[in-house]
């Protein structure tokens, strides 16, 4: 097994090798906690969870790390204007973007490290920077990276740094710029009366850190100096992830990064998503809508993470009933009795299925195929299940599989139906009241299965129960 991941840095395609073959580090960049996160930060983390799922899946064990990033330009201003502290305001945003990340399944990071909590190692980077020369103070105190002094900037955002030269005798101090206005930025933001009483005494000043410099340093305190993968939206990319590469290996004068995966914009109903254009939808929104979860992050997830998604509310009536269809069939399965021969067809369909699966995933996460594969796998046992021709071995084989399929896309419902023997009798009964045409007895054993929790669905395939 080979896995392959299309690296922003190289432009290509490129088999992953982990750097530690026990353990793959991956490091997202997480929220800024000043609002509620929006269906386009979303993509990003199911995108991140796919990754990590299915390396986990292909055997590999990952440690992930997702910054919060409760101290930046947007949060104190936000938290002024709301006349909150700081802290009490990000920590609001902070737990509404937990409960959003479990809504959508989205696996817990293993660690999920604060900015504020993470100061000394921004200081000990920038004043190691200011030493090499790199980084100098301007006349207001705050320190800058002159980007002249790195060779390699502008090589993620494939910006020609000769290009920049003229212009980079200028500074920005702005946390967020575009590609034209590429100068030396900002790793430390001297104190200024608007930042009220958001500041750190420290060796290089009174002062708070600009955003870039707060994930390199959270990185490298997790994951080490170097790390497999650092994932993200490709809005991150100029100029968050070439400063994060610039401050990183000026620093330690090591490799960053292997692998930088971005995933592409998301639109909502052919537009760029905006406020003003009624389109800007947070998971809130979209749950208070009658939308399901699963069905977001089916959506989330079903389009290459490399292929712009254009999110629409018709697009979440598709994926639930993809999700649908796809508990629905579990739910069949698992109501097969089973009292017939192994039939050798079932583990055939199945290995092909879990061959088109991982042969699709191993190479960037072509997850159309992987998807397509698991469909037909359902339709052709689906045809053998009406014929009664699954036993009950072959049923638990199917159930397996789909289990691990789901391990990745993280989207059946976990029902604990405990079916025993006594429901199962009834239900046999019942199937044979139909089959008699005895409809008063059907009736009858519906309701004793009703007082039991169980609803029988009849279907093509026969009857199925759920929990009521
Ligand atoms: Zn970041």
């Amino acid at each position: 097994m080979t896995l392959k991941f299309f690296n922003s840095l190289t432009r290509k395609q490129e088999n992953f090798k982990p750097i530690k073959k026990e353990e793959v580090s991956i490091y997202t960049c997480g929220p800024t906690v000043y609002d509620f996160a929006h269906i386009g930060n979303f993509r990003a983390y199911v995108c991140a969870d796919i990754l990590k799922r299915y390396m986990k899946y292909s055997g590999l064990k990952v440690k992930h790390v997702m910054n919060i990033t409760d101290v930046d330009d947007k949060t104190i201003k936000n938290s002024q204007a709301q006349n909150t502290p700081l802290s009490d305001y990000t920590e609001k945003y902070t737990k509404a973007f937990f409960e959003d990340l479990k809504k959508l399944n989205i696996d817990s990071a293993d660690v999920f490290p604060k900015a504020t909590e993470t100061i000394p190692e921004m200081v000990n980077i920038i004043k190691t920077l200011m030493d090499k020369g790199i980084a100098y103070k301007g006349e207001d105190g705050s320190i800058y990276f002159s980007i002249t002094k790195f060779k390699d900037y502008g090589k993620l955002a494939n910006l020609n740094l000769e290009d920049l030269q003229e212009g980079a005798s200028g500074r920005v101090k702005s946390d967020e710029y575009e590609k034209e206005s590429a100068h030396d930025f900002a790793l430390w933001k001297a104190y200024d009366e608007s930042d009220g009483d958001i500041f750190w005494e420290t060796d290089i000043g009174k002062g708070r850190p600009g955003w870039h410099i707060e994930c390199s340093a959270m990185s490298m305190k997790y994951l080490g100096e170097q790390i497999d993968i650092h994932t993200g939206g490709i809005d991150l990319v100029f100029p968050h992830h070439q400063n994060e590469i610039a401050q990183s290996e000026a620093y330690t004068e090591k490799k960053f990064v292997n692998f930088w995966i971005h995933n592409e914009y998301l639109q909502v109903e052919g537009k760029k998503m905006s406020k003003s254009l009624g389109n800007f939808y947070t998971l809130r929104d979209l749950l208070e809508k009658g939308y399901s979860a699963k069905a977001i992050r089916y959506l989330l997830l079903s389009t290459h993470y490399r292929t712009q998604l254009n999110f629409t509310l018709d697009g979440i009536d598709a994926a639930d009933a993809a999700v649908k269809k796809i508990n629905e069939f579990i739910s069949n399965i698992s109501n097969i009795k089973g009292n017939v021969d192994f039939n050798e067809k079932v583990p055939k369909i199945c290995e092909k299925a879990k061959k088109g699966f991982e042969k699709a995933m191993d190479k960037d996460l072509e997850i159309s195929q992987a998807l397509a594969a698991i469909f037909e796998m359902m339709k052709e046992i689906n045809i053998l299940a009406s014929e009664k021709k699954i036993s009950k071995d072959n049923k638990e084989d199917i159930l397996k599989l789909m289990d691990m399929f789901d391990s990745v896309l993280g989207i059946i419902e976990k029902e604990d139906l405990n079916i025993t023997d006594e429901i199962r009798t009834l239900v046999d009964e019942r199937e044979k009241a139909r089959a008699e045409k005895d409809w008063k007895k059907a009736d009858e054993i519906r309701d004793k299965l009703a007082e039991k929790g169980i609803t029988v669905v009849d279907t093509k395939e026969g009857p199925v129960c759920k929990k009521r």
